[in-house]
């Protein structure tokens, strides 16, 4: 079933997790290890996050340095299928822009329809390491936009070379991302939100957020896109901390900020237990105002580590 037909037919809040596919040699089992502890609280849908190939240099000797690409956690398609199958829930797979030509964009669209995929969540991706910036392929999509933008006219039918009586028309539910916090690239919130209308506009029927650690935030900014028009569902997404290295590396990676009460909660940690403690009994509260204020879904980053989330729902669920 699609998100946006779950989102309509929800009594009350919905929940949701997102996985990373397992880095590569690992099998599915490490996957459903993941998922099961969280099953019993009866997620409405999963996604399964892209991840784009890295550039490594290989020493060749005499100074040579020869240019690899490595992908290192493949799977995003099948991983999905896998699980709806296994768990009979909905799957929602990443789809980027970055390393795809419209052609290739096609074929992944076209497998997800193959495999009972009803939903899709359509992302540009970020710029390769040691890149500056992102760079699209030759013949790929330079934002999120024109992605959602293709994947909307293969729901009409209208495939890249094939003649419209050739081919039915796919029938994907179409999720696309944004910043209440602003993307790390847009001149500002103002920008960034006349961009996200865009992708809405093009054809995206819901969005989730990146992860946010202030609630006000998501609040504020659900309300300026309501006045700027934007009247699709927004999910929030939220991450428990789990980590000391959770500490630097989010903000970092995800351009967020940390509120005072946590960043001074966190410093006054001793042990790893702590950040789990603090990390679980901030994002429990998060959850709770989330779900009682009534957002449509919660969105758990799980990254693959399921036990802090379980808690959090021991407690909210
Ligand atoms: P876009 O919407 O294309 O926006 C990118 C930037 O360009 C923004 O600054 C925006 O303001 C600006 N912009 C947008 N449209 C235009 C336009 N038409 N003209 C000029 N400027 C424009 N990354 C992965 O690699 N794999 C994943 O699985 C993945 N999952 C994610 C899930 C969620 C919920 C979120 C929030 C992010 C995810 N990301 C993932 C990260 C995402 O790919 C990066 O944040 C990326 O840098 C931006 O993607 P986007 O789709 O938001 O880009």
């Amino acid at each position: 079933m699609k998100v946006i037909e779950h989102l309509k037919k929800a009594k009350g809040t919905l929940l949701s997790f997102e996985i990373l596919p397992p880095l590569k040699g690992k099998d599915i089992r490490s996957i459903y290890q993941g998922i099961d502890p969280l099953m019993e609280f009866r997620p409405s849908f999963i996604n399964v996050t892209y991840h784009r190939e890295e550039v490594i240099y290989k020493e060749r000797g005499h100074g040579l340095l020869q240019k690899v690409r490595v992908r290192k956690r493949p799977g995003t398609i099948g991983i999905c299928s896998t699980i709806k199958a296994k768990y009979d829930v909905d799957t929602v797979p990443h789809l980027i822009c970055g390393g795809f030509s419209r052609e290739e964009t096609e074929d992944a669209l076209i497998e997800m329809n193959f495999l009972g995929i009803d939903n899709v969540l359509a992302l540009r991706g970020d710029a390769v390491k040691n890149e500056q910036h992102f760079i699209p392929e030759r013949d790929g999509h330079a934002y999120a936009e024109g992605l959602i933008r293709q994947i909307a006219l293969l729901n009409k039918g209208q495939y890249l070379h094939e003649e419209e009586e050739e081919a039915a028309p796919t029938d994907l539910c179409i999720g696309a991302a944004c910043y209440p916090e602003k993307h790390s690239e847009a001149l500002n919130l103002s920008t960034d939100i006349a961009y996200l209308k865009r992708k809405v506009d093009a054809g995206a029927e819901y969005l989730v957020t990146q992860m946010f650690f202030d609630n006000a935030k998501y609040f504020a900014f659900v309300d300026r896109c309501r006045a700027e028009g934007i009247s699709i569902p927004i999910i929030p997404g939220i991450k428990p901390l789990t980590t000391p290295r959770h500490i630097q590396f989010i903000p970092k990676t995800f351009h967020v900020d940390l509120p005072d009460d946590l960043a001074k909660a966190l410093i006054a940690c001793k042990t790893k237990e702590d950040v789990r403690r603090v990390g679980v009994e901030w994002s429990t509260a998060q959850a709770r105002e989330l779900k009682e204020r009534g957002v449509p879904c919660i969105h758990f980053y799980t990254m693959g580590r399921s036990e802090a989330v379980r808690k959090i729902l021991e407690r909210v669920w």
